[in-house]
């Protein structure tokens, strides 16, 4: 029960591969109590027909669309209703599909902003939200790739987002380290969700990762979930600003 008493806000659970949804069922595991995020209407249903299969109810469902400044105000009021909170959870991203099929070259300017935008600026503003609701000690964290720092083919504008996620991962451990809040971000290894469908090629991605990585094999959803109980709990309480690789080992990889 690494968790018990910690209220932690996820953000956003699209379906039952969400890595979001992973992160759920761990960290509801240990004991945390959970504020539950999901995009749109579209999304919400799938959310509710999971929520079964927690442990206890969680204590709020909460619409978030990080490109809309009024509905994270909205979120900040929600959260507020329920108290403070111990932890938040940055598991969303996109980019426009055709960024992931055709080559970087051609990524325009409005794409190129859509994709930094909601991948990586909603950290930035997800946090500023919440920041009066944190407790002291409090831990955030992002997923991100190996893509931000090695060329993958087609995960072009994402790679650069991810880039600007973990810079900003860093330059948030420096602002709010002095109120002993830690910044951190997992770089998971390929999983299977709708976000990760959308970069074209993503089965041969699968395909040779396991393959390559040391351990032979792709990583369990499971695993970052396991990964994130880590950060949220005080097993990782020296630790901020740091990336940390779930991905069966394929990050120490020359060739
Ligand atoms: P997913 O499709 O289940 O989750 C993506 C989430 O982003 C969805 O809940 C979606 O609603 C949300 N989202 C998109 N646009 C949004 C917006 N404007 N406002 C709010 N939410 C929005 O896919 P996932 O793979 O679980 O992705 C979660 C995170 O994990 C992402 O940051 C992704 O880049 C990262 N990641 C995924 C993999 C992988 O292989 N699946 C690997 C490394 C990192």
């Amino acid at each position: 029960m690494l968790l018990k008493g910690k209220k932690i806000a996820i953000f956003n659970i699209a379906n039952k591969r969400s890595l979001a949804w992973a992160i759920a069922k761990s960290m509801d595991a240990e004991g945390a109590e959970l504020i539950l995020g999901y995009q749109s209407e579209r999304t919400k249903g799938n959310v509710e027909s999971l929520l079964d299969e927690l442990s206890k109810e969680p204590l709020a469902l909460i619409s978030c669309d990080v490109t809309s400044d009024a509905n994270l105000v909205d979120v900040t009021k929600r959260i507020q209703l329920i108290g403070n909170i111990d932890g938040l959870v940055h598991s969303l991203a996109f980019a426009p599909r055709e960024c992931l099929e055709q080559p970087f070259v051609e990524t325009d300017r409005d794409d190129f902003w859509t994709a930094l935008n909601i991948s990586a600026y909603s950290l930035i503003a997800l946090t500023r939200a919440v920041r009066p609701l944190l407790n002291s000690e409090a831990s955030i964290m992002a997923l991100s790739y190996y893509g931000a720092e090695k060329v993958i083919p087609n995960y072009n504008v994402m790679g650069v987002a991810k880039s600007a996620l973990e810079a900003s991962v860093r330059y948030l451990a420096y602002d709010l380290g002095p109120d002993k809040i830690r910044v951190n971000a997992i770089s998971a290894g390929p999983v299977n969700t709708l976000a990760a469908r959308g970069v074209s090629g993503f089965v041969s991605m699968l395909d040779l990762h396991s393959e390559r990585a040391p351990l032979r094999r792709n990583i369990e959803a499971e695993e970052v979930g396991d990964t994130a109980v880590f950060f949220a709990s005080r097993l990782s309480s020296g630790i901020t600003g740091e990336i940390l690789y779930v991905d069966t080992g394929y990050n120490i990889m020359g060739m």
